[in-house]
């Protein structure tokens, strides 16, 4: 199974990815995540990367496409792969279908999480993640109930930094839903309601989608 998944910032996505990825066991590529790990590890990429994230905008798409292209190559993603937060824009959807193309290894589908705005500035100023284990907790906890580690705010979850990031996702991601329509690959299931609900009707989708 390839899939990509769609939505603005707080729909959801990071939580409804992992459940994904282990129910069709392939690998979960978030690029936000691969950047994070950079960040932390002060490599060069997290270095190039850390001043656009800390506003919301855009990585440059030549430091995002290589990242993505490399990461696609490793041997776990022949069995399938689910990409989270790529493409975001559609010149790197194109880069994607390119790429797959030449491979014969076209997606099979494409999940958008559909959210207002209104719910994803409530969810994304009270959202806090592990600094362990990346686990994604809603409310103003402080320890994670998965491993114990410490939880934090991600600095771009500041509200002055939500409002940017919506706006980019506004001008440059959501064209990539028509993009993907018009290829025939969207699917869009509603990101309101119990997480394992919004996992149950994305399973029924894909798998009619699929088979
Ligand atoms: P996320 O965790 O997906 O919300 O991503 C966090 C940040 O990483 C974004 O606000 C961007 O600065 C950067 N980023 C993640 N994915 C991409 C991408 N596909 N293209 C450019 N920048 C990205």
């Amino acid at each position: 199974m390839r899939l990509v998944l769609v939505g603005p910032p707080g729909a959801g996505k990071g939580t409804q990815a992992t459940l994904l990825a282990a129910h069709y066991k392939i690998p979960h590529i978030s690029t936000g995540d691969i950047f994070r790990a950079n960040l932390k590890s002060g490599t060069e990429l997290g270095l190039q990367a850390k001043s656009y994230m800390d506003k919301g905008e855009l990585v440059p798409d030549s430091v995002t496409n290589a990242m993505v292209k490399d990461r696609l190559t490793h041997a776990d993603t022949e069995s399938g792969f689910l990409l989270d937060g790529f493409p975001r824009n559609v010149a790197q959807a194109e880069v994607l279908r390119a790429f797959l193309g030449e491979r014969s290894r076209p997606l099979d589908a494409v999940v958008e999480f559909a959210i207002d705005n209104g719910e994803i500035i409530k969810r994304l100023s009270s959202r806090r993640t592990c600094k362990s284990c990346g686990k994604i907790f809603a409310g103003n906890l402080d320890k994670c109930d998965s491993c114990g580690g410490d939880l934090y705010q991600r600095d771009d979850d500041r509200e002055e930094v939500i409002a940017r990031r919506l706006e980019v996702y506004a001008e440059q991601t959501a064209p990539i839903v028509s993009f993907y329509r018009t290829e025939g690959l969207l699917i869009t299931i509603s990101a309101l309601g119990a997480v394992s609900s919004i996992t149950e009707s994305a399973l029924r989708a894909l798998s009619s989608k699929v088979n």
